[in-house]
């Protein structure tokens, strides 16, 4: 068998182990083996090209590719091994940017280094291949930048308005088509350039444009791009792995966007045009009226009178690492007959899934984990709710203020229980950049601080309504 078919047959192995891991990835059950097959998969696929690259180039290209390796496995583990769940996305998203930029370079590599063989209409796809892959990865490359800059809050959530901004995107696409027309004609560096620059201006103004409460598609979207950069790659290197790779990567980002822009009540082609169609950001509400204020141990006495409790957890539960001390909450309640369940709405937290991670890792039964449409009508009927470092997703200007940016998005309805404790820091607003109306409601209170040691005062303060000396002597905040 000669090096190239052996070389072939890894890369089938690898196209379906990388098909099995998607399918373990699918389920929370199953997804610890659907990471070892992708890892199994891998492993496989850089065996297989540094086995067929090995075949055509001298041994300091060898040392090359090993340093290379080596120093791209030492980064990977070093950023898996610190990495914070809540920086997650953020990750995703500046490894989409190295999807995008090594496109980038692919496809000028694919210009300045023709294949002689290529001629007549061969060379025309080869020269259009190069143009797309260009221009995928370009705005790949910078949409994911401005992505991480955006998730990690290093800028502002807030979408940018720039005047006519869907006719500068439109304006970018069709000089796209026009540039491709021309380099197929008459290749040339300059209109490689060209397209460079706008890809990249594109990639750029389109995520720049996409507000905070959007940004969970933005992260998927990215994703399906990247897949997109590495199938264009995949047609200019004539490598099959990499197209089938691509595809995968490219499709189920597509699909998992749209599942999300459903779950979100947005139109996927909007999020995907940079916030096309979508009211332009509201201005600042103005003010909302009072808040009232509510402390650990009054909180301890509400829960102690309650017959049925919800907690809905959001990204500041993941900041504070909340999660134990609130299922230690939820066991002491549950042992004093109250019914506890949690409401998980599908975005909270920074990625999908975050909130279910946390309180798995917490031990919280499963069965008492309701998504937002299980629990969703509920609320009427509980006691009180435990908004435990949630905003956005908790807020109905959502549901019943239609010039809100959130206007549309599904949200859990808590303010329609008898009473509504929320835990945060300050009266900020959520990663929307959005006041919550909530907050002012007569059946909110709020609990500052941090939310790990605020639910800590609270189960000290339900162990002090245990105590008979504390009973008597009327312990209150
Ligand atoms: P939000 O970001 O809306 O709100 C988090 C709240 O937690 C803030 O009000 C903050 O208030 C509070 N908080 C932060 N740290 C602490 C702390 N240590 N103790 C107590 N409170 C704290 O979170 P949600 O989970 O409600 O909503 C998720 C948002 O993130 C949505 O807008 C969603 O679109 C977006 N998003 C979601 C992604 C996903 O895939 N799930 C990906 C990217 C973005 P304060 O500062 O006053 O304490």
């Amino acid at each position: 068998m000669t090096t190239d078919t052996a070389a072939q047959a890894a890369y089938v192995v690898a196209a379906l182990l990388f098909i099995l891991s998607l399918a373990g990835l699918s389920q929370h059950r199953t997804s610890r083996s659907g990471v070892v097959w992708g890892i199994a998969g891998m492993v496989v696929a850089l065996a297989a090209t540094v086995g067929l690259a090995s075949r055509s180039i001298t041994a300091t290209g060898l040392v090359l590719i090993a340093v290379a390796t080596a120093a791209g496995a030492g980064i990977g583990l070093w950023r898996a091994r610190v990495v914070e769940m809540t920086g997650m996305p953020e990750l995703i998203a500046i490894m989409h940017s190295l999807v995008g930029l090594a496109a980038t370079f692919v496809g000028w590599n694919g210009y300045l280094d023709v294949d002689a063989e290529l001629s007549g209409s061969l060379l025309g796809i080869h020269h259009a291949e190069v143009f797309i892959g260009v221009f995928i990865g370009a705005v790949t490359f910078t949409g994911s930048v401005v992505a991480y800059l955006k998730l990690s809050a290093r800028i502002a959530s807030r979408p940018l308005t720039l005047p006519g901004k869907h006719v500068l995107n439109i304006g970018a696409l069709v000089a796209f088509v026009g540039l491709t027309i021309a380099f197929v004609a008459r290749p040339n560096m300059g209109l490689l350039i060209a397209v460079t620059v706008v890809a990249l201006a594109l990639g750029a103004h389109l995520v720049a444009s996409i507000g905070g409460g959007d940004m969970p598609v933005v992260v998927s979207m990215l994703n399906s791009y990247s897949g997109w950069a590495a199938a264009a790659s995949g047609f200019l290197l004539a490598n099959n792995l990499l197209i089938v790779t691509g595809a995968l990567v490219g499709s189920s980002g597509a699909y998992l966007s749209y599942i999300m822009c459903k779950a979100m009540n947005r139109s996927f082609i909007s999020v995907i045009a940079g916030g096309f169609g979508t009211p332009a950001a509201a201005a600042e509400e103005g003010e909302q009226g009072e808040h009232r204020e509510i402390s650990a141990e009054e909180t301890a006495e509400l829960l102690r009178d309650a017959s049925s409790v919800i907690i809905t957890p959001g990204y500041g539960m993941a900041v504070a690492q909340a999660q134990y001390p609130v299922a230690e909450l939820a066991r002491k309640l549950r042992e004093r007959g109250v019914e506890v369940r949690f409401g998980i709405h599908p975005v909270a937290g920074r990625l999908p899934g975050h909130m279910n991670v946390l309180l798995a890792e917490a031990n919280v039964p499963y069965d008492i984990v309701l998504e937002m449409d299980e629990i969703n009508d509920d609320f009427a009927a509980t006691s009180v709710v435990l908004v435990i470092g949630a905003n956005d997703t908790v807020n109905p200007a959502a549901t019943d203020n239609p010039s809100s940016p959130i206007a549309g998005m599904p949200v859990l309805h808590v303010w329609e229980a008898a009473n509504v404790v929320v835990f945060k820091r300050s009266m900020a607003a959520g990663y929307a950049g959005v006041q919550n109306p909530l907050f002012f409601r007569e059946n909110t209170q709020m609990l500052f601080g941090d939310a790990k040691q605020r639910v800590e005062d609270i189960l000290r303060g339900l162990d002090a309504l245990d105590s008979p000396v504390r009973e008597m002597a009327g312990t209150s905040g």
